[in-house]
């Protein structure tokens, strides 16, 4: 019986060994923090205060004190550059660089952050070097993307595709739609430069890029009207209807010039008012009103927007329902008119604005590159009219 349960013994022995294990993991943290500099605890404690000034001065003594420390360089570098002090940025990088002794990967990586210190200089040149010296290991597809982005600031659309193009090899993912619109925007230097040969030949290599560029079918119109063809314009024109109707408010405007100059308003009026039966929106109605008013005259528009009004009811259609009826009231119906107009233009007086799904920055006009993220075909094509404030 005593025999069973000799193992009873054991327990304090093993509770010992423990107790002795955990004491000395304790003396060795602590002999190893104590060779760590009190600054880095100092500078640590900054950071996490979120006092990134004084975090730096701690971090600069260490990294005096011991050079060794790569890792503290890179997140050193990293917060000079993100509090826009890239020229000590820049010093921290090249200092790892001048080093013998640093491994490639982390050679590849300072290499890497350098040229994002360049970047955010806005030294445009020596970012492309730096970059471009990236061109394989860890970082290359992350220098690419970076490339990509200078060309895009420089508006080098010929290198932006090829840099795409290697990205699309290097990362697996697919950049159709960005190739396209770098097609499009040489297409749009051409034509402005007059050319209408090269912008046509750049619009077919949008289109193959990406079949669903509505940006490409939009400018063929406008290269048909800029050589003197109002037919060729309409039948491109008419084509965003069934490639993508929410585009047709950006080019209706054009599509009835184009009816115009061919001599064929009706025709062009009546296709107007077909769109805005399908496709109901306040920025068709604007232009449609607009145009039949002056084509037509006053009551067809007035009969336009009363239709649209009963089919969806909003602020910026009772607007225009108002100034059609002032047209042909009499005083004093005709200043109550006005007066209605006038409090309903106060809810609405923030103007509808483009909308980028991707960053939520708002514009009067319509991008399809955005000004705030850089994203391509971010906007929807219609604006939005921020919510009216209360009161
Ligand atoms: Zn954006």
């Amino acid at each position: 019986m005593d025999l069973d349960y000799w193992w009873l013994l054991l327990i304090p022995v093993v509770f010992g060994l423990g107790w002795m294990a955990a004491r000395f993991d304790v003396k060795h943290l602590l002999s190893e923090s104590a060779n760590l500099p009190r600054s880095y605890f100092r500078g640590l404690n900054f950071l996490l205060n979120e006092q990134p000034d004084q975090a730096i001065d701690a971090f600069i003594e260490v990294v005096k004190l011991d050079p060794e420390t790569t890792e503290l360089h890179f997140a050193l570098g990293s917060l000079f550059r993100r509090r826009g002090e890239t020229e000590r940025a820049i010093r921290v990088h090249q200092n790892l660089l001048n080093r013998s002794d640093l491994p490639e990967i982390e050679r590849e990586h300072a290499m890497f952050e350098l040229g994002q210190d360049f970047l955010k200089a806005g030294l445009l040149d020596r970012a492309e070097d730096t970059f471009k010296s990236l061109n394989s290991g860890a970082y290359a597809s992350d220098a690419q993307r970076c490339l990509l982005t200078i060309y895009e600031i420089e508006k080098d659309w010929a290198k932006a595709i090829e840099t795409a193009e290697i990205l699309e090899k290097l990362s697996a993912q697919s950049f159709r739609k960005e190739i396209a619109q770098f097609h499009c925007e040489r297409a749009q230097e051409a034509l402005q430069k007059k050319d209408g040969e090269l912008s046509s030949a750049e619009l077919k290599l949008a289109r193959a890029a990406n079949p669903a560029n509505v940006r490409a079918t939009i400018l063929a119109g406008d290269v048909e009207m800029a050589i003197g063809n109002p037919d060729g314009a309409v039948e491109q024109w008419r084509k965003v209807e069934t490639q993508s109707p929410a585009h047709l408010p950006l080019i209706v405007e054009r599509l009835m010039k184009a009816y115009g100059a061919l001599g064929k308003d009706a025709e062009g009026a009546r296709l107007l008012t077909q769109y805005l039966d399908k496709y109901p929106s306040n920025d068709l109605l604007d232009i449609a009103y607009t145009y039949i008013a002056q084509q037509i005259g006053p009551d067809a528009a007035h009969q336009l927007v009363r239709a649209q009004m009963q089919k969806a009811p909003n602020l910026a259609g009772m607007s225009r329902l108002l100034e059609a009826q002032e047209g042909s009231a009499e005083e004093p119906r005709r200043s109550e008119l006005e007066l209605m107009r006038g409090l309903i233009r106060q809810r609405t007086k923030n103007l509808p604005r483009y909308t980028c799904q991707s960053c939520g920055f708002r514009a009067r006009l319509f991008y399809w590159q955005c000004p705030g993220c850089s994203g391509w075909e971010t906007y929807a094509p219609r604006r939005v009219e921020p919510m009216a404030s209360g009161g």
